[in-house]
């Protein structure tokens, strides 16, 4: 361990190379088949499951594939198609105010730029590292509620806020890991490391974490590992998309 607390390089490396094993090529859940359609799903994830953002999207994107006939529907047309998912409301106006944006601003395309796509009406810096990573092979983390968590546990990271933890995730993981991190992060935070009752003696890198509250064999977590069948990232490569990219409601 350094001296700051935080695990070392070599340290970091070990942790990513024992998540990464067992699932080499994370994938995000979310259906879709363009930069436009990805930034869409991921606007409306933003809390709500990824099942519930697939079972919507195929109706919303046969009537509307692109920006422009996403911006033509507008908020009160797209609304319907969406009444499934939280926040809807507001998810609806921003669909459509950010396929305005891309339509007037970006030639309908979806930007490949952080700035950019944190301009767009309910994209922040989560959702652009998500669609940096998905759409255009970046290598960023996006730092949700799991991975912040599973971060400073381990000691990969000893951040007080989501842009602290990428920063210190974003020195300590190997560039070969970065596009994958975010993934194995969230599925290690999902399964083993709970919130409230972390699984430590089942857990893949419980020698290298610095986590004092550690259970035991004989204080056991209820077992996780059975809930791994409900993983909702892709551990295979999906078959070819036709291109990247996305975005979100809530600047999150
Ligand atoms: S040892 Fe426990 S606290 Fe540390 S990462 Fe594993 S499950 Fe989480």
């Amino acid at each position: 361990m350094s001296r700051s607390g935080l695990l070392t390089k070599k340290q970091a490396a070990e942790v990513f190379a024992r998540l990464a094993k067992d699932r080499p090529d994370p994938r995000t859940e979310l259906d879709y088949s363009d930069p436009f359609t990805l930034l869409v799903s991921v606007v409306l994830s933003a809390q709500a499951t990824d099942v519930s953002v697939n079972k919507a999207t195929p109706a919303l994107f046969k009537a509307a594939p692109t920006p422009q006939k996403m911006a033509d529907l507008g908020a009160e047309g797209i609304a319907p198609f969406i009444k499934t998912i939280g926040l809807w409301r507001m998810k609806a106006k921003n669909v459509a105010a950010l396929s305005r944006t891309l339509i007037e601003e970006h030639n309908g395309e979806v930007p490949r730029d952080r700035d950019a796509l944190q301009a767009l009406p309910g994209v922040g810096r989560k959702t652009a590292n998500v669609v940096l990573a998905e759409a255009f092979g970046e290598g960023t983390i996006a730092v949700d509620t799991h991975v912040f968590r599973v971060s400073n546990r381990i000691g990969l990271s000893k951040g007080k806020t989501p842009d602290q933890v990428e920063a210190h995730l974003m020195r300590l993981c190997p560039p070969e890991y970065l596009r994958g991190a975010h993934h194995w992060l969230i599925l290690h935070g999902r399964y083993v490391c709970q919130a409230r009752l972390p699984d430590c003696p089942a857990c893949a890198v419980r020698d290298l974490c610095r986590f004092r509250g550690k259970t035991t064999p004989e204080s056991p977590a209820r077992p996780a590992a059975s809930a791994r069948g409900s993983l909702s990232v892709r551990t295979k490569p999906r078959a070819k998309k036709s291109a990247a990219a996305g975005a979100k409601t809530r600047k999150k």
